[in-house]
C-alpha cells in the first residue's frame, strides 16, 4: 500500500535502471547526459553494490597474451581485435569521465608470468602485435625475462615474463564512489537495499516491483523504460538468458617491506591475477581449480582456492618474505559461451546489458553508453 504522495513523486520515473554496479551507474549517467530533463532512478538490492564492481582487483586491462591467443583461436583475428578495441575504448571512457586522479589510475604496465610448459608462447608475440597494430600503432607485448630476478619471483617456476605497457591499475573503491557521486551530481536518484522482484510490461509503461522489507507487499515502481544491469544475476529477472555465475576469490596482504614489483600480473592464462596496491599485494583467481564449485552465486571464500592462493604467494610470487593475509573476499562475475556482453532489447521498453566476464572495469562504461543509446532511442 503506497500513499498518494509516494505515488505522485517517489515511484514514477522516465528511466529505471536495475543494478548499481559499474554498468548500472554508467548507464544512468549516460542517460542523464543524453536526456538531462529526464528522471532516472537506480535500484540496487545491496546496501553496497553486491556483485562484482566493488569486489574486483582493479586491473585496467584488455587481455594478456595467452588470453588473446585463446580468443584468436576461438573467434578469429578480426573479432579478437574488435573485443580488444571495445575494452580499450571503454577504459578511455572511464578515465575521461571520472578523471585519472579520482580513480587513482596508475600505469605501471602489465605482465604475464610464463612457466616452462608455456615457453612456446613467446614465439607468438610478433603475430599478436601485428593483429593489434591498427589499434595501438606500436608493439603491445614484449619479452622481459631479465625482470624475473628483480621482481623476486621463484625462477624455478617462472621462466619468462611478457610486458604490456598499455595496462594500468585503479582503486576500485574510489572508482565506485566517484561513479556514485557523479550520478547523484547529475540528478540520478539511487535506492539501495532495494531488490527488484519482477519487471512487468504494462500498457505504455513498465512496472518494477521492489521488495519491501517492512511488510510483505512489494512497492510498485513505474517507468517509461527499464535497463536491467544485474550481470550474473540477470536470469532472476529474465529467465533463459545465456549467462552463468563465476565466483572470483581474492586476498590482500599486509604491506610487504620493499616490495620488489609494481604493476598488474597475469598467470595461468588469466585464471590467477595479482597486483601491487602500494606495498601490499592483492591476489585473486583460481576458478579453474574447480569450475563446478566456482559456478556459484555464494559470496564465500573456500579453503581449496584460498589455500592455493596462499601457497602460490609464498612459493612463487614473494618467496622468503614476511607478510600476513589481512583480508579475503569473493565477488560474482557473469560468464557465457561468448566473450562479448549481452546487449539486448527484450521488449520495446526494456533493455538488458549484462555478462561482463572478468573485464567489466574496461567495458562497463562503454556498455553503459550502448544501453543508453538503445533505451533512449525508444
Ligand atoms: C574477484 C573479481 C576480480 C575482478 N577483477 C577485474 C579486474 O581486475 N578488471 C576488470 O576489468 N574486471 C574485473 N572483474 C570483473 C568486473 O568487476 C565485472 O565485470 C564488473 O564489475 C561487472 O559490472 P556490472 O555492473 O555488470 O555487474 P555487478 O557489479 O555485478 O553489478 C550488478 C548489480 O546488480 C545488483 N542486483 C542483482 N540483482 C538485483 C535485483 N534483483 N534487484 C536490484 N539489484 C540487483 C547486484 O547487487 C549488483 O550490485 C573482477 C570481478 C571479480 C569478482
Amino acid at each position: 500500500m503506497i500513499s498518494f504522495w509516494e505515488k505522485r513523486s517517489l515511484v514514477d520515473y522516465n528511466y529505471l535502471v536495475i543494478g548499481g554496479g559499474i554498468v548500472g551507474l554508467s548507464t544512468a549517467i549516460s542517460i542523464k547526459e543524453k536526456v538531462p530533463k529526464s528522471s532516472v532512478l537506480v535500484v540496487e538490492r545491496g546496501i553496497l553494490p553486491s556483485g562484482a564492481s566493488t569486489k574486483n582487483t582493479g586491473f585496467a586491462c584488455f587481455g594478456s597474451l595467452t588470453e588473446l591467443l585463446c580468443d584468436i583461436k576461438n573467434m578469429g583475428e578480426d573479432q579478437t581485435l574488435a573485443l580488444v578495441e571495445a575494452r580499450w575504448l571503454g577504459l578511455q571512457r572511464l578515465k575521461s569521465r571520472l578523471g585519472e586522479k579520482k580513480i587513482d589510475y596508475q600505469n605501471h604496465g602489465g605482465y604475464e608470468l610464463l612457466r616452462e610448459n608455456e615457453a612456446d608462447v613467446i614465439h607468438s608475440v610478433q603475430s599478436v602485435n601485428k593483429i593489434l597494430s591498427p589499434l595501438f600503432r606500436s608493439d603491445v607485448f614484449s619479452e622481459r625475462k631479465a625482470l624475473i630476478r628483480q621482481f623476486g619471483f621463484n625462477r624455478k617456476v617462472i621462466k619468462n615474463l611478457i610486458y604490456n605497457p598499455f595496462e594500468g591499475q585503479i582503486d576500485t573503491g574510489k572508482m565506485m564512489k566517484s561513479l556514485t557521486s557523479l550520478a547523484q551530481q547529475k540528478g540520478v536518484d539511487l535506492l539501495t537495499g532495494a531488490r527488484v522482484l519482477a519487471v512487468e510490461r504494462g500498457p505504455g509503461a513498465v512496472e518494477v516491483r521492489v521488495e519491501n522489507i517492512l511488510n510483505m507487499q512489494p512497492i510498485p515502481f513505474r517507468a517509461d523504460y527499464v535497463a536491467i544491469c544485474t550481470n550474473a544475476f540477470a536470469r532472476d529477472l529474465v529467465p533463459g538468458m545465456e549467462i552463468s555465475p563465476g565466483r572470483g576469490q581474492i586476498l590482500v596482504t599486509s604491506p610487504v617491506q620493499d616490495l620488489p614489483f609494481k604493476g598488474t600480473f597475469h598467470f595461468d592464462q588469466g585464471f590467477f591475477y595479482f597486483r601491487n596496491f602500494g606495498e601490499r599485494i592483492i591476489f585473486g583467481g583460481g576458478r579453474n581449480i574447480d569450475f563446478d564449485e566456482e559456478t556459484s552465486y555464494e559470496f564465500e571464500v573456500t579453503p581449496p582456492v584460498m589455500d592455493n592462493l596462499k601457497r602460490m604467494l609464498r612459493e612463487i610470487i614473494i618467496p622468503g618474505r614476511d607478510f600476513d593475509i589481512v583480508g579475503q573476499w569473493a565477488g560474482i562475475m557473469g560468464f557465457g559461451s561468448e566473450r562479448t556482453p549481452i546487449l539486448k532489447k527484450i521488449s520495446d521498453r526494456i533493455v538488458v546489458g549484462a555478462r561482463l566476464g572478468g573485464m567489466g572495469v574496461a567495458i562497463g562504461s562503454r556498455l553503459g553508453d550502448q544501453i543508453c543509446e538503445l533505451i533512449v532511442s525508444g
